[in-house]
């Protein structure tokens, strides 16, 4: 049956061969995210399905559209998160954070769910590395924030992708825009998409984000919010791409960028590739300076972004950025009998509990099928432990990629040091010295 073996549409299996990339980027982005102060927050993956109606609002395509909701049990109406923001702010609330020392900063690696039409960078479970800093209402805290997203494409290598930047202003200055909106969209009325036509009047900013090629077309001339600002908007606007200059963070401003949930106000702004096809938006993010308050917690300025991850990995494997090697096999301890098998997996265990990767038989294999076996997991070094090995306390490792031999002591120890322990330290460390050597090299001189 199809459905115990083939995933649900829209998701995505990471094997074993492959999570290393994953770890590597959430790694090197939690890293850099705790560098500037952003530490790890963890909500549950589900929230009640008002909390994302409010926030996300309920003109969105993510709510109108592709949200996952169910009613539990209880009868509870229960909805998988589609984005990170809302669970934050709530979280925040609810623990009272909104009281400690601002800005109050967190971060997340989560899966989202979106009910969306699957294709190349958009799935229907998809994951986000996201930030979120609350209580600072400076520009100087939207340009740490994008100078951020920034940094973490620089370190992961990746060079072709641009910043686009505006702003969508403040309710105030969005009052004369949205009249503009409604007159010039009521002109073409007749055209737009069955949602939009109900988006005219409660949102018509809404329609700037459409993804009917109709509507799209029809928004190309429509008037844009940056001739509607207010004084205090565009002095905001101002200073942040005065700071973006003065930090070296390239960028253009995009009039017509207005994101995809209603929450946000002023800036905003997307990190785009021409890398991987339609899905180019890898990361997305503004300010949502009245979300905190109404969701119920204290008047509190914030500011956030989230990045696709798949979209990321799928930028970083086109442009061929640098993935550190997979950690391999150090080395394989083959054996052939009861009583070598146990002494290899005695072996084994000790070399693991010094931090090293070793393998040792599970399977009952013969000797030939083991080092088959050790030259498919590319084991640096392998040997054979027999009844020969056993009497003599000796067994010889061979260096996979020489065929070089060496002549280590299986009972006896050098010091307080098991021989094979300190062979495989030395051997081991040895090439690491040799890799980080060259590492270095090539980044030339260090002074
Ligand atoms: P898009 O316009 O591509 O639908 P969005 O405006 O809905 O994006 P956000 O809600 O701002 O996106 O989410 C932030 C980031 O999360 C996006 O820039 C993208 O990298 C990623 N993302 C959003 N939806 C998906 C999806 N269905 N599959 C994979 N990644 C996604
Ligand atoms: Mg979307």
């Amino acid at each position: 049956m199809a459905v115990l073996t083939k995933a649900p549409r829209g998701t995505q299996d990471i094997l074993p061969s492959e999570s290393y990339k994953w770890n590597y980027i959430e790694q090197t982005i939690l890293e850099l995210a705790s560098q500037y102060g952003f530490n790890e927050v963890r909500v549950p993956t589900f929230e009640h399905t008002e909390l994302f109606n409010r926030s996300v609002g309920d003109t969105t395509d993510v709510v109108q559209k592709e949200m996952y909701t169910f009613e539990d049990k209880g009868g509870r109406s229960i909805t998988l998160r589609p984005e990170g923001t809302a669970g934050t702010v709530r979280c925040m609330i609810e623990h009272g954070l909104f009281n400690e020392a601002m800005p109050l900063r967190a971060s997340y690696v989560t899966s989202c769910f979106r009910y969306e039409k699957p294709q190349a960078g958009r799935l229907r479970e998809f994951h986000q590395f996201g930030v979120e800093m609350f209580g600072s209402s400076s520009a100087a805290a939207d340009a740490e924030v994008i100078s951020l997203a920034s940094q973490i494409f620089d370190t992961l290598g990746i060079s072709d992708i641009s910043l686009e930047i505006n702003s969508i202003g403040c309710p105030e200055c969005r009052k004369k825009y949205h009249e503009a909106l409604k007159a010039y969209f009521k002109s073409n009325e007749e055209s737009l998409c069955e949602t939009c036509k109900g988006r005219l009047d409660k949102n018509p900013m809404r329609i700037l984000d459409c993804k009917s090629p109709v509507c799209k077309e029809i928004s190309k001339d429509a008037p844009i919010i940056l001739d509607y600002l207010c004084d205090d908007c565009k002095e905001h606007f101002e200073s942040l791409k005065a700071r973006l200059d003065a930090l070296g963070i390239e960028y253009t401003v995009n009039g017509r960028i207005v994101r995809g949930l209603d929450y946000y106000t002023r800036t905003v702004f997307e990190f785009i590739s021409n890398n991987i096809g339609a899905q180019g938006t890898v990361c997305g993010g503004g300010r949502y300076d009245g979300l905190v308050e109404m969701l119920g917690g204290p008047k509190t300025p914030a500011l956030g972004f989230g990045m696709g991850l798949e979209r990321l990995l799928l930028v970083m494997e086109k442009s061929g950025c640098p993935f550190p090697e997979r950690a391999g096999c150090n080395i394989y301890i083959g054996s052939m009998g009861e009583k070598a098998s146990i002494k290899a997996a005695q072996l084994t265990a000790m070399l693991r509990r010094e931090g090293f990767n070793a393998q040792s038989d599970v399977v009952g294999r013969s000797v030939k099928a083991q080092m088959k076996y050790a030259d498919k997991i590319a084991a640096e070094y392998s040997c054979i432990i027999g009844d020969n090995e056993l009497d003599e306390g000796v067994v010889k490792v061979k260096k996979m990629a020489t065929g070089e031999e060496f002549k280590v002591s299986l009972n006896e120890s050098v010091g307080d040091i098991p021989d094979m322990l300190s062979f495989v330290y030395d051997s081991v460390m040895h090439t690491a010295m040799l890799n980080m050597n060259s590492a270095v090299e090539s980044f030339g001189n260090i002074e």
